[in-house]
């Protein structure tokens, strides 16, 4: 039924994201080993704890990711860009209700089908409407915006999903989607690079375009699979 098991495309992602996700472990590690010492030396264990704690929450929330994605299997299916973009839209639209943000779309019909595991893709998707609601904490009720387009290509389809957010200097959009980048207080930095190594996974690319003051546009393009 046009279903397609791929064990080794999981294996490939979990080799990447263990030697990353090792590495980033080391981080909060020395912190708390730090600040322990510290607090012995100083005997104010009270004023260190906060640091402690947190650092330990976030070595929580990255085992959390790593486990998650390990125990996901891979399946790649056959599947029309537009009924893909529904599943996306009842996702983003449940996310935005939840935060109290209007959304619209606009979804283009095509012929050609792509190749996709789907649960990853809404992974993907997501981790891009997450990013766009948390860009819109600082707005108003009826004045934060999200649009998702899905569009044809020469190459494939496009899935966009935009914001009307406070964007990214240069500085930052360079960054973005470097494993553990983060410019939140609480953040991880995996969900961008992680959805980019899952769509490079699809054999597609991944876009993102910013301006200050005015919003972001993260996108993604599947390839159409060749009818041969
Ligand atoms: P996290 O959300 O944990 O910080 P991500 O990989 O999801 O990690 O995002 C990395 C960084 O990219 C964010 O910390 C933020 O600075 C920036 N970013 C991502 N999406 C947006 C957006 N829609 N608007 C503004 N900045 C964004
Ligand atoms: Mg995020």
């Amino acid at each position: 039924n046009g279903t397609i098991f791929l064990a080794g495309f999981q294996t490939t992602l979990l080799t990447h994201l263990a030697a990353e996700f090792v590495h980033e472990l080391r981080n909060p590690l020395a912190v708390i080993k730090g600040f322990v010492q510290l607090s012995a030396l100083t005997q104010d264990f009270y004023k260190y704890q906060g640091t402690i704690l947190s650092e330990i929450d976030r070595m929580h929330s990255l085992l959390d990711s790593f486990l998650k994605l390990s125990k996901k299997n891979i399946m790649m299916q056959k599947i029309p860009p537009d009924k893909l973009c529904s599943s996306m839209i009842a996702l983003i639209s449940s996310e935005c209700t939840m935060r109290k943000v209007d959304l619209d779309y606009d979804v283009a019909f095509s012929e050609n089908a792509c190749n996709a595991d789907i649960s990853m893709i809404k992974q993907v998707v997501l981790n891009i409407t997450r990013n766009a609601l948390e860009a819109l904490d600082g707005k108003g009720e009826h004045e934060r915006h999200i649009f998702f387009r899905g569009s044809v290509e020469d190459k494939g389809y496009r899935f966009a999903i935009s914001d009307n957010g406070p964007g990214m200097e240069t500085c930052i959009l360079k960054k973005i989607g470097q494993p553990f980048f983060t410019t939140k207080e609480n953040g991880t930095g995996i969900g961008l690079s992680l959805s980019k190594k899952i769509v490079a996974e699809h054999h597609g690319s991944f876009c993102v375009s910013s301006a200050v003051g005015r919003g972001t546009t993260i996108s993604f393009l599947l390839p159409f699979v060749s009818d041969s």
